[in-house]
Formats: structure tokens, sequence, C-alpha cells
């Protein structure tokens, strides 16, 4: 996707502070942090949204989890506890449409939904 940030992080175009890698998935620190501890998890195919997840987007999501595991423990929050957050399309606060999670923690988070 040409005009899409988050493939132009994976090809190396824009740079990010990246803090885990694998065969499927990238993990860098979100450029306007909203806690302490925030990294967005994003496949490197690109998908726009988790609507738009496939068969392979549903192994992707996997591995994002995987991922996020590996990042709080990299972090050092594993123990202390996170959060995992997709915002999808419009009404859900999706900003950027390359599908994407948000690992949140570093302090006590509050509840809400909105
Ligand atoms: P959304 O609202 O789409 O779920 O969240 C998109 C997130 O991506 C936001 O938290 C925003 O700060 C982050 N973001 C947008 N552009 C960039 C960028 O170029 N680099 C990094 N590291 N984060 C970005
Ligand atoms: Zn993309």
């Amino acid at each position: 996707m040409d005009d899409c940030i988050f493939c132009k992080i994976v090809a190396g175009m824009i740079p990010c502070r990246k803090v885990y890698e694998d065969e499927r998935v990238l993990a860098f620190e979100d450029i306007q942090p909203m806690a302490p501890v925030h990294i967005i998890l994003i496949p490197k195919r690109h998908i726009a949204t988790l609507m738009d997840a496939d068969a392979e987007g549903m192994a992707d999501l996997q591995a994002m989890m995987v991922a996020a595991r590996a990042v709080a423990k990299l972090k050092a929050i594993d123990a202390r506890g996170f959060r995992l957050v997709i915002n999808c399309n419009e009404e859900g606060g999706q900003v950027v449409f390359h599908l994407h999670m948000h690992l949140l923690g570093g302090q006590k988070l509050r509840c809400g939904l909105a």
C-alpha cells in the first residue's frame, strides 16, 4: 500500500523505535504515547481493519497476541498488567487504516469505554 504510514514503517521508509520483530509482526513505540508504555503492534502485511482480516489475517492476529506477550515481558509489565486495544473503523477511533493493536501500561489504567 503506497500511501500507508505503517507499510512505510515496515519498509523502512519512515523510521520507528522498534521494540520487537518476527516473521509476521513489527512492534514499535507510539509516536504520541497515551501511557508510560504505549506500543503499536502491526502485521507486516497490509490489512486495513480488523474486519478485513481473512484466514491469513487471523494468523497475523494470533502472532500479534504472542508478540504482545513478548513485548509485555520486554517492558517488564507482564506481571503488573497492561491493556490491548484494537480500534476498528471511524466510531471505534481508528485513524491509521493498517490493522494495529495498542499495548498500554506502566501505570494504573482508567476504566471506561469512551
Ligand atoms: P488508531 O487511532 O488508528 O488506533 O491509532 C493510531 C496510532 O498510531 C496513534 O496512537 C498514533 O499516535 C500512532 N501513529 C500514527 N502515526 C505514527 C507514526 O508515524 N509513527 C508512530 N510510531 N506512531 C504513529
Ligand atoms: Zn499498510
